[in-house]
């Protein structure tokens, strides 16, 4: 036997308890929620086990604190196919799919428009050049507007920005915070943080807009230009020979077969240090086997021979490629720059005058800010305008003589895309090693 019955829900603070309900129906048991949900909850039971036939209710309201509970109270009603009447209300009685309907969309509108709300105040933000949500990246803390510099965490960022412009290498800097201020983070995090636009005083947001000098810089303009060029250059080296011990490790290859040369090292018997370093072709070129592959090349004499080359090429190099225009390029662009830092303060003129809203001087000076991003990640795209400046220093070879290993290959890195070696047999000596050509990355 299935029953017809009723529920009621009061909310204790906003009505009370008094008035008789009109069922018009003969209701065979009453429930009555004051403030909680206890006898909705043996209602729902009786639902599940097949027991209720019709449920009579004043208003929709009373079965749910949130449209998402009274649709989960709807949808078991309809599964059980009870049949639901609503006596009161404002909305107009209906059937139960037809309740599940409208609050479904009533509730999808509701997450829209809380959706819209979020974004809203995003794209205020943006105008505002205020910090995107979330935590400030590590270096940084929220400050009211904008990020301020955490003085302890910003040193170890700035050390390991140091490290990376010193050796190129990022797992080295990922190391080298790791032992000096025992800071731990992963490869992606070091990669991250390396073209992180916070770190260059800029904020860029979830839409690509990138918007310039909105709080100090950890890292220079010059030295995030630096930064690019090297993981640019990293790039096209294996990800194990960009960080490499050896100056001249994924920089080597054979004319001849075009296989990479890896550095190597033999040791005599007992001896804890390398004897000899040596540069052993792959054996990958025209898929020779080990005993058709093209001989050893001696490590220093290369180095020797690169260092030479360069003195010898690197000036001629620079003042062919073409630099000037770099220079000039470079001009235009910072002049661009400067016209778009006039044109914002004209901006604040005008709205300070009157002539302007607030509204209008916001997106308008958001429109040239993005514009300016987008101007100084050209400008940081080009050569450094100091490479002539470089190559007269390094063109000396004394300058070499100094240098570590580590250092040495920072420099290679910055201008040399690969060297190519050719050897010949003479007679049945040796075959001897000859540097045939440098590869400029200009
Ligand atoms: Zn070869």
């Amino acid at each position: 036997m299935t029953q017809t019955v009723a529920y009621i829900y009061h909310d204790p603070i906003l009505e009370s308890v008094t008035e008789p309900i009109n069922w018009e129906v003969d209701v065979q048991n009453l429930y009555v929620d004051l403030g909680d949900r206890q006898a909705l909850g043996q209602l729902m039971q009786l639902v599940k086990q097949g027991a209720i036939h019709t449920l009579l209710i004043r208003q929709i309201r009373d079965l749910g604190d949130s449209i998402e509970s009274i649709l989960h109270v709807l949808n078991q009603l309809e599964h059980a196919k009870v049949a639901l009447r609503v006596m009161q209300g404002d909305l107009p009685k209906g059937t139960d799919s037809n309740w599940i309907q409208q609050l479904q969309w009533l509730q999808e509108l509701n997450q829209d428009q809380h959706r819209q709300a979020i974004q809203k105040g995003h794209a205020r933000n943006r105008l505002a050049a205020l910090p995107p949500p979330g935590r400030a990246p590590f270096g940084y803390r929220r400050g009211k507007d904008r990020y301020v510099i955490d003085r302890a965490a910003a040193s170890i960022v700035k050390d390991f920005f140091e490290n990376f412009l010193l050796y190129g290498s990022l797992r080295g800097a990922v190391r080298f915070i790791s032992q000096k201020h025992q800071k731990k983070i992963s490869i992606s995090t070091g990669r991250n943080w390396l073209t992180n636009p916070a770190y260059r005083g800029d904020l860029a947001y979830k839409n690509g807009d990138v918007i310039l000098n909105t709080h100090p810089p950890l890292v220079s303009r010059e030295e995030a230009a630096q930064v690019d060029r090297l993981l640019r250059r990293n790039q096209t080296l294996a990800p194990k020979t960009a960080s490499a011990a050896r100056s001249l490790a994924g920089l080597v290859s054979c004319a001849q077969c075009q296989a990479k040369l890896a550095v190597t090292s033999t040791r005599s018997r007992g001896s804890k240090t390398p004897n000899y370093l040596y540069l052993r072709p792959n054996p990958c070129g025209k898929g020779q086997s080990a005993p058709d592959r093209c001989p050893l090349a001696d490590y220093n004499q290369v180095l020797k021979k690169t260092i030479q080359r360069i003195c010898r090429e690197l000036p001629q190099r620079v003042s062919q490629a073409q630099l000037p225009n770099i220079e000039q390029l470079k001009s235009q662009i910072q002049q661009q720059l400067q016209a778009q830092e006039v044109r914002l303060a004209q901006l604040i003129q005008l709205k300070e005058n009157g002539i302007l809203d607030e509204n209008t001087l916001q997106i308008r000076s958001y429109q040239i800010r993005v514009e300016m991003g987008t101007l100084q990640d050209r400008l940081s795209q080009l050569p450094p305008a100091s490479l002539s400046m470089i190559s007269r220093s390094v063109s000396i070879p004394e300058f070499w003589q100094d240098l570590s290993e580590a250092e040495r290959r920072f420099y290679f890195r910055e201008f040399l895309k690969g060297i190519w070696l050719t050897y010949s047999v003479k007679g049945k000596g040796q075959p001897a090693w000859r540097l045939q050509s440098l590869d400029f990355v200009f």
